[in-house]
C-alpha cells in the first residue's frame, strides 16, 4: 500500500504519494501561509489533490515544524509557523481528509526518510541534523525513531553549545541552531564582511544584505573571507555533532538541509572537531556524510512514518 507524507514547512506545504519502495508518484504544493482556518484548508486540499485519482493510498502522515505534543496531536511551540501551534491537528483535519492520519514533527521526519531511503539506509544507528533557517535533528537508534516522552525528543538544534552565544529562535541562548544554521552563517558573514571589506564577502555587503546562499557561493570561489564564515559554522556543528557522538554512538550522521550544499566546506570543519572531541570508539565509527534525499527528505519520511489504522504498524513496515 502507498501512504500520504505531508510537509508543512515555514512557506510551503508539500504532499506527495509515496511508495513502500520510496518513489513518489505525484507531489503538490500549497503555501503555508495566512491564518490557521487557511493553513488547515491548504493542507486537506493538498492531501485531497495528491490523492485524487491515486489508488491504494492507506494513512496519511503530516510532519510539522516546532515541539509536538503526540499524544494530543498538538504542536506547543513553533517559532516558524506560528499559526500551526494549539491545534489538535488530527481532530481537525482526519474527517475531511477521510483518511487515517498521523502527526509527526518534520525533522524526525526527514531523519526517518534518511534512515528508510537515503544516507542511512544501510544502518540501525542514525542521526540526522537539517541545517536551514533553523537546525532541526533525528535520532535512530536500533532502528527506532527517537521521541521522547510526549514526541518532543531529537531536538538537536536546541541543544546549548555556547553559554553566553547569540539568542536563538526558541529564545535561549548559543543553541546549535544559533551557531550553525543558515541564519547563523548570513550573520557571521556580515561580521567578517565589515571586517575584511577588500574580500569579495565585502564588496557584495556593500551592494546589497548578505544570505547564507552567497556565502557558500563565494567560498566555492576561493573567497577566503567567505571560507572562514563556513568554518566557523563547521566547527559549531562539529562541537554539537561531537556530544551528540557521545551519547548515542551512531554509525552514520547525515547532515542535510539548505546549508549542506556547502558541503565539505562545512563539514570537513565539523568532522576535526568530533575527532578532537568526541570519545572512542564512538569518535572511530562514525561516518559524518551529506544526506541524500534534500527537499524531499520530509515528504518520504512522513509518508514513511504513516501507520495502519487497524495494526498500528508503519503502512511500509518497521524499518
Ligand atoms: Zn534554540
Amino acid at each position: 500500500m502507498n501512504a500520504i507524507g505531508v510537509d508543512v514547512g515555514g512557506t510551503k506545504i508539500a504532499a506527495g504519494v509515496v511508495t513502500p519502495q520510496g518513489k513518489i508518484l505525484k507531489e503538490v504544493r500549497y503555501p503555508s501561509s495566512g491564518p490557521p482556518e487557511v493553513l488547515l484548508g491548504n493542507i486537506v486540499r493538498a492531501v485531497r489533490e495528491v490523492g485524487r485519482g491515486v489508488d491504494g493510498v492507506a494513512a496519511v502522515c503530516l510532519a510539522v515544524p516546532g515541539l509536538l505534543v503526540s499524544s494530543e496531536d498538538r504542536v506547543a511551540f513553533s517559532p516558524n509557523l506560528r499559526t500551526i501551534e494549539n491545534i489538535p491537528l488530527r481532530e481537525a483535519l482526519e474527517p475531511e481528509i477521510g483518511l487515517p492520519l498521523t502527526v509527526e514533527n518534520d525533522a524526525n521526519a526527514a531523519a526517518w526518510g534518511e534512515f528508510r531511503f537515503g544516507a542511512g539506509s544501510e544502518v540501525d544507528h542514525l542521526l540526522c541534523v537539517t541545517l536551514g533557517t533553523g537546525v532541526g535533528g533525528g535520532v535512530i537508534s536500533h532502528g527506532v525513531l527517537l521521541r521522547g516522552a510526549q514526541g518532543a525528543g531529537g531536538e538537536l538544534g536546541h541543544v546549548t553549545v555556547h553559554a553566553t552565544g547569540p539568542r536563538c529562535a526558541c529564545g535561549n541562548r548559543g543553541c546549535l541552531e544559533a551557531m550553525c544554521s543558515g541564519t547563523a552563517i548570513a550573520r557571521y558573514a556580515r561580521v567578517v564582511a565589515a571586517k575584511r571589506p577588500d574580500s569579495a564577502l565585502g564588496r557584495l555587503a556593500v551592494r546589497r544584505r548578505i544570505i547564507g546562499e552567497d556565502v557558500t557561493e563565494l567560498a566555492r570561489r576561493g573567497d577566503r573571507a567567505a571560507l572562514s564564515v563556513l568554518e566557523e559554522a563547521g566547527t559549531w556543528l562539529g562541537i554539537g555533532l561531537a556530544g551528540f557522538v557521545n551519547v548515542f554512538n551512531p554509525e552514520v550522521v547525515a547532515v542535510g538541509g539548505a546549508v549542506s550544499v556547502a558541503g565539505e566546506l562545512i563539514l570537513a570543519p565539523a568532522r576535526r572537531e568530533i575527532a578532537l572531541r568526541a570519545r572512542p570508539p564512538s569518535r572511530d565509527l562514525v561516518r559524518v556524510k551529506e544526506a541524500t534525499l534534500g527537499p524531499e527528505s520530509g515528504v518520504l519520511g512522513a509518508a514513511a512514518l504513516a501507520r495502519d489504522p487497524e495494526s498500528g504498524e508503519y503502512v511500509f513496515g518497521p524499518g
